[in-house]
């Protein structure tokens, strides 16, 4: 049996993911959406969501379909996915965000922070991080005048997807603490790695 990690709401975790060993996204609560950063191990290569596009030829990903890394390598492929909905299109929300769309003053738990924080424990600089993570159970609509519109996440209690690595990786995994994003106030989420 894998061990169960929670990501508090709000909250990020790290993990090492050898190549060949799965990742289990859980939404243990309902409605709760994440972010998933991955990096080589080494540090070299990131997750990256215009390679991941260009090879598999659209938007939106699922079973079967490979994440791929800014050096062109298959990084994550998912094997299983009970959601089927996920956003790669959007930056990780960050202090400068709710700062200019919300308007917050003070700090703000944010997914940028928490993803440079875990990976700063795995080795990888945070400077290095991209904007963009995988957003799981994340559920975006492009318009067909182009605009952006951020639906109510279709994952329900008990909800998971699973990634298998490609490669031998850095993972970090956020609970998003955006209000836009989820249904309902941010929740926790688990990850499990076997
Ligand atoms: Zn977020």
């Amino acid at each position: 049996m894998a061990t169960q990690h929670i990501v508090s709401p709000g909250g990020g975790a790290g993990v090492k993911l050898a190549r060949g060993a799965h990742i289990r996204l859980i939404d243990i609560e309902g409605g709760q959406t994440g972010d998933l950063m991955a990096f080589s191990l080494d540090g070299r290569e990131r997750l990256s969501n215009g390679r991941s596009f260009d090879y598999n030829g659209k938007l939106l990903l699922s079973t079967g379909d490979v994440l791929w890394s800014d050096l062109s390598n298959p990084m994550l492929t998912i094997v299983a996915d009970d959601v089927g909905r996920h956003d790669f299109l959007y930056a990780s929300c960050s202090i400068e965000m709710y700062r200019m769309q919300y308007g917050v003053t003070g700090y703000h738990a944010n997914c940028s922070d928490n993803l440079r924080a875990a990976l700063r424990e795995l080795g990888i600089e945070p400077d290095s991080v991209p904007t963009t993570a995988f957003n799981f159970f994340m559920n975006v609509e492009v318009q067909p005048d182009g605009r952006l519109k951020i639906l109510p996440p279709k994952c329900r209690k008990g909800d998971s997807m699973v990634l298998r690595a490609e490669m031998d990786l850095a993972i970090a995994v956020t609970a998003c603490p955006a209000g836009t994003c989820n249904d309902g106030p941010p929740r926790s989420l688990a990850f499990e790695v076997g």
